[in-house]
């Protein structure tokens, strides 16, 4: 008995970075800097956790949750390092991030979750609720956004010097309404979803 929860207590954590978003929808962008962080050896696992729709806001301007979440799974499928996680559609809302966590470590504890945060995010981190406990109870990845220098960081906080695809949700959406191309921008089953599906078209 004694030697079974010692082993347990021991067992290594399954270190699993979690990267929000409306992904609305997900690109390349997202896709390659998952990759990175994987392979950085920073985390094992990435979740990419959508955002859900608010319920306040104008419906018309985010796609439907479901959908976007689809488009997430079509575009990781056979990655088993990636996860598709509707987890936040279930929560009370508006769903801060400390919430998400401290669900989250309780539901899995068997994962270290970690925090992915842009660096133009974590800019604006100290303006986050609770963001205090979110930094001292989770470690922090930050990534570039744009060129500027990389700031400084508290410990528990880590720059990844990620390469950054120049290619946003925002774009993708307007080249489909003006009829342009998106292929090398989305991953090939997102494309043949939001054609097949009429997405962004007005
Ligand atoms: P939109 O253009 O609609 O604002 P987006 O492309 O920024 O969307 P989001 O779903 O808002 O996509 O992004 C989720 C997270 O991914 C955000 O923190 C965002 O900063 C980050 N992100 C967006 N585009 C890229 C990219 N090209 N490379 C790395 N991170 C990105």
């Amino acid at each position: 008995m004694f030697l079974l929860l010692s082993r347990s207590f021991l067992m290594e954590k399954i270190k699993t970075v979690i990267f929000g978003g409306s992904f609305d929808p997900i690109h390349l962008g997202h896709i390659s800097l998952a990759s990175e962080v994987v392979g950085s050896g920073l985390a094992d696992e990435v979740w990419f956790v959508v955002s859900p729709q608010n319920p306040h806001k104008e419906a018309c301007r985010l796609s439907d949750e479901n959908i976007r979440l689809q488009m997430v799974q079509l575009a990781i499928e056979g990655n088993e390092k990636f996860k598709a996680s509707d987890f936040e559609f279930n929560l009370p809302r508006p769903s801060y991030t400390i919430s998400t966590l401290s669900v989250l470590e309780k539901e899995f504890p068997d994962r270290e979750f970690i925090l992915l945060v842009g660096a133009d995010n974590w800019k604006k981190f100290d303006k986050w609720y609770r963001h205090e406990e979110i930094l001292a109870r989770y470690e922090i990845i930050v990534y570039p956004r744009d060129n500027s220098d990389v700031p400084e960081l508290p410990d528990g906080v880590i720059w990844l010097q990620a390469k950054l695809h120049d290619v946003s949700s925002t774009q993708i959406r307007e080249l489909v309404v003006n009829g342009g191309c998106i292929s090398g921008l989305v991953p090939p089953a997102v494309e043949k979803f939001i054609n097949q599906n009429n997405l962004y078209r007005c």
